[in-house]
């Protein structure tokens, strides 16, 4: 295929990636105690683009020692003061967003569109919103005197590394917390460059440090005694391992988890939006989103229609390299995640779902997989049921709007779902029946920092954004549970 638009791709040379990184303890950059490292690659070419400390126990305890020590001076600062240094980090961001943008998109494979257009913006936006929170707290229904819990213990995935740092950690500080945060090991280096933004902006040593490292890292970090809360982003399986780690000892805990979100078209929704809305909802970040619109429900009457559009709007998405300016999908994150990918859809075919993507040519080297539909699905299907995390899309149909409400909620996950109808009384029939934290209408996968966002059942408790999201780290805050986001 030819296109008329094509600009330069995105220079490398814009990012300065040292070859070697320590962690990040006390303000200062340090290799681990024990001296181990690991190597962080471009999904999209397998090229080595820096080697990072591995954090062991050490580590972990000289990181929540440090930040228990800054906190005594970091909570006692009046919230206007706070306020500063996070203004100060969400103003940086926006300078540096170019150069974080281009690392982004060598660290994690996402479409530099994407990492310049969405995930910068929407980080930077996140302490901007909570430096205006900082000094509000009082009498804003947290009681007469908040008061902060103390040393967070943060754990992330590698969807969106910096724009999910920035859902933990500026909230934390912005109530006067201190946080020790562990990168997903994929995607090590949007943090450590904040931690040299952590420095730029002149923050306390001590209330920002990052520890890199793997899965034992962030079991060490969560079940340190030192660390007052933990708040974990990652898969069900790990949160539910974390919930067991923290059970009992006091630690308050906050899980954003996975997602099956069913996206639903009824017969009166206009195809065009609709298919656009849908190719947003699965294909944005390959897929890699816990909220992604991987179900699609569309009503019997326009399934055909809809589907011949969305086929045709599929052969137009252009997968490739993550610095080309053109590119729709970029790079799978890892080999691991490929080899999901790949066994999930796989089990769709061998369970008897029939198998569409595009033609379209694959680089030679990285991990790479092509926009998917499946048609044909039951809800018996394993691609219907569990969590694939990739550019995969499962259909499947409904007659009546309460049979699409039986479907879309018929999902251990409750994260999310999309509504498409012109009709302003079945949006609201509808979002009050779905079991979904978030419900968009006629749009998808749209983020403000003032919206919460957390799930229901399997996909976690608590709220990140908002003022819900204050509560997570405040200590006169009522409990976040599973039984406040149930609404009957
Ligand atoms: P993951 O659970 O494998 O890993 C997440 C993080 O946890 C990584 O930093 C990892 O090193 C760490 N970890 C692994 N084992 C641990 C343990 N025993 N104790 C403590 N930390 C441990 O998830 P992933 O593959 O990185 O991310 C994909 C998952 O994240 C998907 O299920 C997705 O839906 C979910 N996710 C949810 C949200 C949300 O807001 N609900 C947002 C993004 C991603």
């Amino acid at each position: 295929q030819t296109f008329e638009y094509a600009p330069a791709p995105e220079s490398r040379a814009v990012v300065d990636i040292a070859p070697a990184y320590g962690l990040y303890i006390d303000g200062e950059f340090t290799d681990a105690a024990d001296g181990k490292v690991f190597k962080t690659i471009s999904p999209a070419s397998e090229e080595v683009l820096s080697e990072v400390a591995q954090a062991g126990p050490e580590d972990v305890d000289r990181a929540v020692k440090a930040a228990r020590k800054a906190f005594e001076k970091w909570s006692a600062l009046p919230g206007s003061e706070r306020a500063k240094y996070l203004f100060r980090i969400a103003r940086i961001l926006q300078e540096r967003s170019r150069e974080l943008a281009v690392l982004e998109s060598l660290d994690n494979g996402k479409p530099i569109r994407e990492s310049r257009d969405f995930d910068l913006p929407t980080a930077a936006a996140h302490f901007f919103y909570y430096a205006g929170w900082a000094d509000k707290l009082q009498y804003a229904g947290f009681g007469p005197a908040p008061r902060p819990i103390g040393a967070a213990g943060q754990v992330i995935p590698w969807n969106f590394p910096l724009m999910m740092l920035a859902w933990k950690i500026a909230p934390a500080l912005a109530t006067g917390n201190t946080v020790v945060l562990k990168p997903a090991e994929t995607t090590p280096l949007s943090a450590l460059f904040f931690a040299d933004i952590c420095r730029q902006a002149g923050l306390p040593k001590g209330v920002v440090n990052i520890l890199t490292g793997d899965g034992s890292t962030g079991a060490e970090l969560v079940s340190h005694p030192g660390v007052d809360k933990v708040a974990f982003t990652g898969s069900t399986e790990v949160g539910k391992a974390i919930a067991r780690a923290v059970a009992g000892t006091g630690k308050k805990l906050s899980l954003e988890l996975g997602g099956k979100a069913a996206n639903i078209v009824f017969d009166d929704a206009p195809v065009d939006q609709a298919v656009e809305g849908i190719v947003n909802g699965i294909f944005f970040n390959q897929g890699h989103v816990c909220c992604a619109g991987s179900r699609l429900l569309v009503q019997e009457s326009v399934a055909d229609e809809v589907l011949d559009s969305l086929k045709r709007r599929m052969s137009t998405l252009r997968v490739g390299d993550p610095l080309d300016k053109n590119t729709d999908i970029g790079a799978i994150n890892s080999a691991e995640q490929l080899g999901r990918i790949r066994a999930l859809t796989e089990a769709g075919e061998a369970e008897g779902a029939d198998r569409w993507s595009p033609e379209c040519e694959l680089p030679s080297n990285g991990f790479w997989f092509r926009p998917t539909v499946f048609t044909g699905v039951t809800q018996a299907h394993r691609i219907a049921r569990e969590e694939i995390f990739g550019p995969v899309l499962s259909v499947l149909t409904f007659r009546t709007p309460a049979e699409a409400v039986e479907k879309a909620n018929n999902t251990p996950y409750g994260l999310s779902a999309g509504i498409w109808t012109e009709k302003g009384s079945r949006i609201l029939w509808t979002a009050d029946k779905l079991r979904a934290g978030v419900v968009w209408a006629n749009t998808f996968n749209k983020f403000d920092p003032s919206s919460p966002f957390g799930g229901y059942k399997e996909s976690g408790y608590g709220r990140e954004g908002g003022r819900h999201g204050l509560e997570a780290y405040l200590a006169t805050a009522a409990e976040p549970s599973n039984e406040r986001s149930e609404r009957e």
